[in-house]
């Protein structure tokens, strides 16, 4: 059973689905077109899982011209086009509609071109990011956005969700790193947008793409900016007896002269999880640790691991953990990256992830906690302390409607919350289906008319990731008027 209301479906459509499929066959190779129920099964969720649609059909193109030519021929039947890539969204971005095939970029996968020089790489949509930074590790570079879902997924997804990771407050989100795109449009038009080696002048045409979770057409090729790899990085893992203290203790390290390269907060729940799964040896007995990540030569990083310690004492730490050997470190935010998927055993996991000012990381956790009791539920939390990005969870039954019913009172609270504090409710992994009908609460009416009308001008009939991003009310509204 889907938690969040789906748009309504078009029976005529979906009774024509032989018909589609046929076309389909002569535009990419018969193998590529998944039809079959259990086939189509695999894509009707993604990572949000409270969300699912089986489509028409699974179309996995291998080129830029099947991609355009799929989006021509659905474009002239008004079908509607699901882009997806690795399927990890976890705000239900990837999920189709019954009456609408999914275009999974997965098949295009290769690395396209490497220049050292300008630093610079160029390849197609559907690789993961991790092997994209494979591609130049041996040239000692790498792609610097580092979701923490890098093995998995795509840089079509990273850039349609402006992807943000652990050390985003050193070298930001996704779209810091695109120096160019191509892109299908949803009549199979393809055009090229930014400047290659150069800084594009003019409008930026790629910032408006980056965040749009494909909305506005689908990215096929990015040519991407790798940088150096650090010579070493060194975790200062601090354990406090609150998760507020360790807030506070970032804080405190942020208004320093040390300029750390993630800071992570991670609660008692996340912490037992991390520990059950990889061992690294954290503190079980805290509310909470602060993880602090420096980096540069050894030496470098050792004296700035003692400047950390030295301006978190002021906040009572109880122990602390410091790992400097780099496969340690690495095992380290392969553990980290991992808590997501390991809360999953303790229940249903609806993921919380809003962005606040940092000031008000502290009220914005206190808040979720009190939310999360308020509705008998269980919560999990981690935070991006640098950039205030809030990584909580609600742990529920997902068999249960009246805890499904809870869990989406709550999130209404979370929402009017982020709103009051001046907070963003699309978060790192943007708004998709789960955030949809809250997002009145922090945007004006004018400013969501204003994108409805800008993705009408792009896409008239609404067939890309049709039922996504802006309230579904006033969607259908939108989309009756063009
Ligand atoms: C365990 C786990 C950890 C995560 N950690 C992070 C994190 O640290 N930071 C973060 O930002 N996110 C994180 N995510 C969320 C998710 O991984 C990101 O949103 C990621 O960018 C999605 O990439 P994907 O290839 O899986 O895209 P999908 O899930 O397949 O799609 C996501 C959205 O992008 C669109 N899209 C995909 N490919 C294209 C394309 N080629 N052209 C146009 N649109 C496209 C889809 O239509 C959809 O709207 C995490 C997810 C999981 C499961």
């Amino acid at each position: 059973m889907n938690a969040i209301a789906a748009p309504a479906v078009s029976r005529a459509t979906v009774l024509r689905r032989d018909e589609f499929v046929a076309h389909l066959h002569g535009l990419v190779p018969v193998g590529d077109v998944v039809h079959d129920e259990q086939g189509r099964h695999v894509y009707a969720g993604d990572a949000f899982g409270a969300y699912q649609a089986l489509p028409l059909a699974v179309v996995l193109p291998a080129t830029v011209r099947e991609v355009s030519q799929v989006l021509r021929y659905c474009y002239e039947v008004g079908l509607k086009v699901f882009p997806r890539g690795a399927g990890t969204s976890l705000v239900g971005g990837a999920v189709a509609a019954e009456d609408g095939i999914v275009l999974c970029l997965s098949r295009m996968n290769n690395v396209l071109e490497v220049d050292p020089v300008n630093r610079m790489v160029r390849v197609e949509a559907g690789i993961t990011n991790a092997a994209v930074s494979t591609a130049v590790a041996g040239l000692g570079l790498r792609f610097a956005p580092d979701p923490a879902s890098w093995q998995a997924s795509t840089i079509g997804g990273n850039i349609a969700t402006n992807a943000g990771g652990a050390r985003g407050m050193s070298v930001g989100a996704t779209g810091r790193h695109v120096l160019a795109l191509k892109i299908v449009l949803v009549d199979g038009e393809v055009i090229e947008l930014g400047g290659g080696e150069l800084e594009a002048s003019g409008l930026d045409l790629i910032g408006l793409v980056v965040g749009a979770e494909g909305m506005l057409g689908v990215v096929v090729e990015a040519t991407l900016r790798v940088v150096p790899e650090p010579e070493t990085r060194r975790l200062v893992v601090l354990g406090f007896q609150s998760v507020l203290s360790a807030v506070a203790c970032a804080g405190k390290i942020l208004s320093s002269v040390i300029v750390p390269t993630a800071l992570e907060v991670l609660d008692r729940e996340v912490i037992a999880v991390c520990e059950d799964f990889g061992g690294i040896g954290l503190p079980r007995d805290v509310e909470a640790v602060l993880v602090v990540e420096v980096e540069g030569s050894a030496e470098e990083a050792e004296q700035l691991g003692a400047a950390v310690l030295q301006a978190a004492d002021a906040y009572a730490p109880v122990g602390h953990l410091e790992i400097a050997d780099q496969a340690q470190v690495a095992r380290s935010w392969a553990t980290f990256n991992a808590a997501f998927t390991g809360l999953g055993r303790l229940g249903t996991v609806r993921c919380v992830d809003i962005a606040v000012p940092p000031a008000k990381l502290v009220e914005a956790m206190t808040e979720i906690g009190s939310i999360a009791t308020r509705y008998g539920l269980r919560g999990a939390s981690m935070c991006r302390a640098a950039e205030g990005i809030v990584r909580s969870v609600l742990l529920y039954d997902g068999s249960n409607s009246e805890d499904i019913g809870r869990v989406a009172d709550a999130m209404a609270d979370v929402a009017r919350m982020c709103a009051q504090i001046g907070g963003v409710l699309a978060g790192e992994h943007g708004v998709g289906v789960a955030k949809r009908d809250v997002m009145s609460y922090q945007l004006a009416e004018s400013d969501l008319v204003f994108g409805m009308r800008l993705k009408s001008t792009f896409d008239t009939e609404w067939l890309l990731s049709n039922g996504k991003v802006y309230p579904l009310a006033d969607q259908v509204v939108q989309s009756a008027v063009v």
